[in-house]
């Protein structure tokens, strides 16, 4: 299994690389500004197909959906609730006026994606997993052993939900409140197994156990 994170773009937001190693599909999640170290990695690896599935719409994260979509003829797949801040996507590049945001494409979605869902892709199977509060359709995607003989360590590709020592911002486009995106991290996400990595959409990847010992924003949570 290739399972590559391409780090870069305006707010250093990690974009994830998945194929399983008997398929010919690759899977692109959240392509973000950094689209030319997107190309790079991609051009390292053997493929014919590509899904690009979304953790949710910000910017940082779905700015390169409309140019891997042209390229590869991909489909785009995010859930329903996501669509709100994919519509206010070109008012997000001007208000950021960051280089990086200078061309903002509108992406057509062609699958919404719920929560619970298993999704087949790549050669791998995972499940979503919908943590709302940092936006309203933030989902996460969890891909386990039982299903996937190539995973050494079960891992969750997390988006903006939680990071290594802290969690989304809820002050952003389509964000709740602090209670709500801790209490749905809590009990989505810091329930699976303390081994679990998570590879969240900026920084570092952590792991579960490590994350409800230390994370000062989660603890004391009852
Ligand atoms: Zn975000
Ligand atoms: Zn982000």
């Amino acid at each position: 299994m290739e399972l590559i994170v391409v780090p870069g773009g305006a707010f250093v937001e990690n974009t994830y690389i998945l194929k399983g190693s008997e398929s010919d599909e690759v899977i692109i999640i959240d392509p973000g500004s950094q689209i030319n170290e997107i190309e790079e990695r991609l051009s390292n690896i053997k493929f014919k197909k590509v899904v690009i599935i979304n953790t949710h719409a910000h910017l940082d994260h779905i700015y390169g959906v409309e140019y891997f979509k042209n390229k590869y003829n991909a489909p785009f797949l995010i859930h329903q609730n996501e669509t709100p801040i994919i519509n206010v996507m070109a008012d997000a590049a001007m208000r950021f006026g960051l280089e990086e945001f200078s061309n903002p494409q509108i992406p057509n979605v062609d699958r919404f994606i719920t929560e619970n869902e298993e999704l087949n892709f790549g050669g791998l199977i995972f499940n979503t997993i919908l943590v709302p509060g940092h936006s309203p359709g933030s989902l996460c995607f969890s891909f386990i052993k039982k299903y996937n003989k190539e995973i050494d360590q079960e891992f969750v590709i997390c988006g903006d939900t939680v990071f290594a020592g802290s969690i989304g911002r809820v002050d952003l486009t389509g964000g709740t409140n602090m209670n709500d995106l801790v209490s749905n991290i809590n009990e989505k996400l810091m329930v699976l197994p303390d081994d679990t990595i998570l590879f969240p959409g900026h920084g570092p990847e952590t792991q579960v156990g490590i994350e409800k010992k230390s994370n000062p924003f989660l603890l004391g949570y009852a």
